[in-house]
């Protein structure tokens, strides 16, 4: 497989991510996993919440694929690989720039603004219905407007 290949592999694999969990946040964590997920929807956020659950079963399905794929550097590697970019994005994204878990960042970027605004209308809802704006690294037009 030439660079490319694996570039793409990578690429699409975030998309996908991004895909994936928004169905699953939508109709999975606010749905019959809802009693794991409310842990991330208290007002009070404790360091670590039952939630984080999530990010840990995605982390060791990333490694199993790398893992797996470790000796020809195949699919699956780099599926793993993107799987785990995903994770780290996620992590400086949702945990450090939107829930402000480490230290707050300022920033005047209307992307990075308009998905923390839809984030936090998000969790707006402290129940299990209604939410809206599943995504990370989408979300509605509307929040991108200055
Ligand atoms: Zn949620
Ligand atoms: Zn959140």
């Amino acid at each position: 497989m030439s660079v490319l290949q694996n570039t793409l592999i990578v690429l699409i694999t975030l998309a996908g991510m991004e895909a994936f969990s928004w169905i699953i946040h939508k109709y999975l964590f606010h749905g019959p996993l809802w009693f794991i997920h409310k842990t991330h929807h208290r007002k009070q956020h404790t360091f670590f919440e039952l939630n984080d659950i999530f990010s840990l079963a995605f982390a060791f399905a990333a490694l199993l694929l790398m893992y797996k794929g470790r000796e020809i550097f195949d699919y699956r590697f780099w599926i793993g690989s993107g799987i785990s970019l995903y994770g780290i994005i996620y992590f400086i994204f949702h945990d450090g720039f939107i829930h402000n878990r480490f230290k707050s960042f300022k920033t005047s970027n209307t992307y990075l603004l308009g998905i923390r605004r839809a984030h936090k209308i998000h969790h707006k809802s402290l129940s299990k219905m209604p939410a809206s704006e599943f995504g990370l690294l989408s979300a509605s037009r509307k929040y991108f407007r200055k």
